[in-house]
């Protein structure tokens, strides 16, 4: 049996995960702080197969990327109600000889607008896509007292979505005829992203002065969506700033203290452009 000494381990896992920026920022944090530790990229193809490698290995924590976070809920103890209303579990910390799982995703996107002094109580919220992203998106929205409706190119999975959480869904086709007033815009849909070449249902004209738009795609750091919005006025957030607020509360799960958050975010910001 091989396990690893004198280095605390940590990972991300998923499949693919060959350019997770995780490592870069969990690195630096380490780092930042003297913790003898290191964090890695694991491409996990059979997931509960190897998990017990991972265990085996002396892995303390990991991060959980597409597609492994609805099997990590399964396989982890989960006492946060966070996790359980989303249905995903994006971080591990190993405990006895199993694991612990919370979600962090949704404190991503909360942190994401607090900590530019944005607060959403009574603000109408829109959320474009009913994908796994949009569920953290619209629990977090909810946390925050925001009034919120869901879109999507395929609008069953909206009006299903919205059923769920209790939030509002529109067709997207309404959207293009005229949308109502929204404060904040969520895209949560790969569109705009790096190599995706998907085209967006949402027409610009939604974009009104003043209007706060987070587009959750952090490759490149201004999507064209993101442009558009900044152009019209709005105050737009880049999905990098929610990859590193949910690292910083994996971090603080994990150590149980507060997170280096300049260095962490020095270190994501210095790679992407
Ligand atoms: P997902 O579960 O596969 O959902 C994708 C969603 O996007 C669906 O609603 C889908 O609509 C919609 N969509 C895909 N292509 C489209 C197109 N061409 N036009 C309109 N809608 C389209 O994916 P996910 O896990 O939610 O992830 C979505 C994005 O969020 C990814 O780019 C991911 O990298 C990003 N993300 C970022 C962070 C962060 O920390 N910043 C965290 C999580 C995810 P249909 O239902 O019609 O297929």
């Amino acid at each position: 049996m091989i396990r690893c000494v004198q280095t605390r381990l940590f990972a991300v896992i998923g499949h693919p995960v060959k350019h997770s920026l995780s490592p870069v920022m969990m690195n630096a944090a380490f780092r930042a702080l003297n913790i003898p530790a290191f964090y890695l990229a694991l491409d996990v193809s059979d997931f509960f197969d190897d998990m017990e490698h991972i265990k085996a290995v002396g892995f303390e924590g990991l991060s959980v990327t597409i597609p492994h976070k609805e099997s990590a809920m399964k396989l982890a103890v989960v006492d946060d109600e966070a996790a359980r209303a989303i249905g995903a579990v994006n971080c591990l910390k190993r405990v006895g000889d199993g694991w612990h799982g919370i979600n962090t995703d949704w404190i991503g996107v909360v942190n994401s607008l607090r900590n530019r002094g944005i607060e959403l109580g009574g603000k109408k919220a829109l959320v474009i896509g009913a994908g796994g992203a949009a569920r953290s998106v619209i629990y977090a929205a909810l946390r925050m007292g925001s009034h919120v409706t869901v879109v999507n190119r395929t609008d069953d999975r909206a009006f299903s979505l919205a059923r769920e959480f209790g939030v509002d869904a529109m067709a997207h086709e309404d959207l293009k005829k005229g949308a109502p007033f929204f404060h904040v815009l969520f895209q949560t849909t790969p569109v705009g992203m790096e190599g995706y070449s998907g085209e967006h249902f949402v027409p610009y004209e939604i974009f009104q002065r003043g209007m706060i738009v987070m587009d959750l795609v952090y490759r490149p750091l201004k999507t064209p969506f993101l442009k558009a919005a900044e152009s019209r006025g709005c105050i737009v957030i880049s999905g990098l700033d929610m990859l590193l607020y949910q690292g910083v509360a994996q971090f603080e799960w994990w150590f149980d203290r507060p997170a280096p958050l300049e260095a962490m975010k020095e270190a994501l910001y210095g790679v992407v452009e």
